[in-house]
């Protein structure tokens, strides 16, 4: 019931001449049941669109506002994002909580935000490799999640989470499927004390060195519904390639 999504996170990279092969090579070999979609630097978001308007593949940014509008120079609105069609937007990914000292309520506000502007927020949770070596690796999933819960309420089934180790996060260290499989369903056991129907549709993604080689056993554990990719997500082979084996 919960259609895989392969999402990329292509970060601070790409140029228009550099994506351009990049989006052709992915429009010409999406395939297959489970969805794609690529989140992509602003400035590109007009090529993005007109790339793959048309084709089976989504687009979205990496962060949002937690505002609407005004005085917040540098920063992008959720209906900026609606302007060149994202379906989808990253908030508070770890490289934006610890470089950009993003708190768990302002990754809840984002994602409000996101939902007031009929985007859907990917957001992201995870530990650091010291709450991991300390236990307290459930403990952070919850705290972050917390505000997230409280505060998107009935639009609960509308969002979808990345389960995102940061020790895992462009370091070619992968959580075993089993280590992430734990999470992911305590993610969803969080979630179903606040919804039980919502936590069964909200789709969990785990990111953090996925690639072609480790895709299909991450993506066989029963609460893995996709990945959120970096790297690999580069390569429109290895980006297809991960999207095969789901
Ligand atoms: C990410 O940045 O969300 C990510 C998962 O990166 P990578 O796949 O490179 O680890």
């Amino acid at each position: 019931m919960r259609r895989t999504l392969i999402a990329g996170n292509w970060k601070m990279n790409g140029s228009l001449a550099a994506n351009a092969p990049l989006l052709d090579g992915l429009r010409a070999g999406a395939a297959g049941a489970c969805e794609l979609a690529v989140c992509v630097p602003a400035p590109y978001l007009a090529q993005v669109q007109a790339s793959l308007s048309g084709s089976s593949i989504a687009w979205g940014a990496q962060d949002v506002s937690e505002h609407e509008s005004g005085a917040f120079t540098g920063e992008v609105s959720a209906a900026m994002l609606k302007d060149f069609a994202c379906r989808y937007v990253i908030v508070g990914h770890s490289e934006r909580r610890s470089y950009h000292g993003e708190s768990d309520e302002l990754v809840a506000r984002k994602a409000v935000r996101a939902l007031d502007a009929g985007l859907v927020p990917v957001v992201c949770v995870g530990e650091t490799l010291q709450e991991r070596e300390a236990g307290s690796t459930d403990a952070v999933v919850i705290r972050q999640l917390a505000p997230v819960l409280s505060e998107v309420g009935a639009r609960l089934r509308d969002i979808v989470i990345a389960y995102e180790p940061v020790w895992a996060i462009g370091t070619g260290k992968t959580a075993t499927p089993a280590m992430a499989q734990q999470v992911h369903e305590l993610i969803r056991a969080t979630l179903a004390k606040t919804n039980a129907d919502a936590a069964n549709a909200v789709r969990v993604l785990y990111g953090g060195s996925m690639k072609p080689d480790n895709a299909k056993e991450l993506l066989a554990m029963p609460d893995i519904d996709g990945g959120l990719i970096g790297g690999a997500s580069l390569k429109a082979a290895d980006f297809l390639a991960i999207a095969a084996a789901a």
